[in-house]
């Protein structure tokens, strides 16, 4: 990909990691009080923590360079060499971690197909789960992810697949990298979606603004597996505290802002919409994430069309994939619909 210098004209759609940390971060960074962590000493990695436990509603909480540390230490500490996973065929947790769980855990995933809604079907679930018999692996894992895509998981269906893993003696792990836009939707308080299960990852480097971190957030004991997973990994870092105090601020003062976002998607998908040659449903929208297809298959150099406009659009995923955050305003919404018809025209 190329490199794209930070420029204040240009329109970053790719992904919501894409935020810098505001100056309330960068003040916060500076002013940090630390000490080094692997020793457990640093007061505002412990805060955070702390914080994240709290509003998870778990008994501890971990600090991690990234989610898919994250997901890793979390796979790792419910799961052994020769034991399996459940999860989405297109989950981040199977497809976008350098098959992680299987290359340093040797836990064996079975992925299934995620149903239009995000989920995956629960029947399908139960039919792959192996018996007890040496021929298979041992199915210890249930992974979720929420959101899915944007989509967000009904409350309704997690504490269907709460009874299931507990039927099944299933461990339940949800990838939860943007689980405070799932509940920023569904109006609730988080707890109200972590409360279905033993591990929560979360991000803090998407739409909350944070430069750099996800939180792990589980049982004790799973947490004291996972820090020592976390250090084998080379995760084990000193004075995160620097990190952590970003990561502060971003569970504490940008959860609500994520309501801005969604409306933003919401505002964009209908401009989208009212161009001829896209296809994009607003009411398909359901938080920071849209999708939008060109009728006519996916023209020539769109992506490169958009980015000599000033806009930067992830090609990656076809449909395109436009995610809205933080550092996208509503003011920016007709420039990103104008730049798509043009570079339409242009084709
Ligand atoms: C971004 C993301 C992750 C991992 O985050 P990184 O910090 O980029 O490693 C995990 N799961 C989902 C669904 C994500 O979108």
């Amino acid at each position: 990909m190329n490199r794209i210098a930070p420029n204040a004209e240009v329109i970053d759609l790719r992904s919501d990691t894409v935020t810098r940390p505001t100056p309330a971060m960068r003040k916060a960074m500076a002013e940090a009080e630390v000490g080094d962590d692997v020793y457990g000493d640093d007061p505002t990695v412990n805060r955070l923590q702390d914080i994240a436990a709290e509003m998870l509603g778990t008994e501890a909480a971990l600090f991690l360079p990234s989610g898919t540390q994250s997901n890793l230490c979390a796979l790792l500490s419910h799961c052994d060499r020769g034991d399996e996973y459940i999860v989405g065929q297109a989950a981040h947790t199977y497809q976008f971690e350098g098959g992680g769980a299987a290359v340093l855990g040797g836990i064996q995933p079975q992925p299934l197909d995620f149903m239009p809604d995000g989920s995956l079907d629960l029947e399908q679930v139960v039919a792959c789960i192996k018996p007890d018999d040496p021929h298979f692996a041992r199915t210890r894992l249930l992974c979720l992810e929420n959101t899915q895509d944007g989509k967000v998981l009904p409350l309704d269906y997690l504490a269907q697949a709460r009874v299931i893993a507990d039927k099944y003696g299933l461990g339940l792990h949800l990838d939860g990298a943007r689980i405070f836009n799932a509940s920023v939707k569904l109006g609730v308080r988080v707890t109200e979606i972590s409360r279905y299960f033993d591990s929560i990852s979360v991000c803090l480097s998407k739409g909350l603004c944070a430069p750099v971190g996800s939180v792990l957030c589980a049982s004790s004991e799973i947490i004291a597996k996972a820090l020592r997973w976390r250090k084998m990994l080379g995760g084990g870092m000193r004075q995160s505290g620097v990190l952590a105090a970003a990561g502060i601020i971003a569970m504490t003062e940008h959860v609500e802002h994520l309501q801005q976002d969604h409306e933003n998607a919401q505002r964009l998908a209908e401009a989208l919409s009212n161009i001829a040659d896209l296809h994009c449903d607003p009411d398909a929208v359901q938080t920071n994430i849209l999708f939008v297809e060109v009728k006519n298959g996916l023209r020539q150099n769109l992506v490169e069309k958009m980015q000599e406009q000033g806009i930067l659009v992830s090609g990656i995923k076809k449909p395109l994939r436009l995610v809205t955050h933080f550092d996208f305003k509503q003011e920016q919404v007709e420039r990103v619909a104008a730049a798509f018809s043009h570079a339409l025209q242009a084709s």
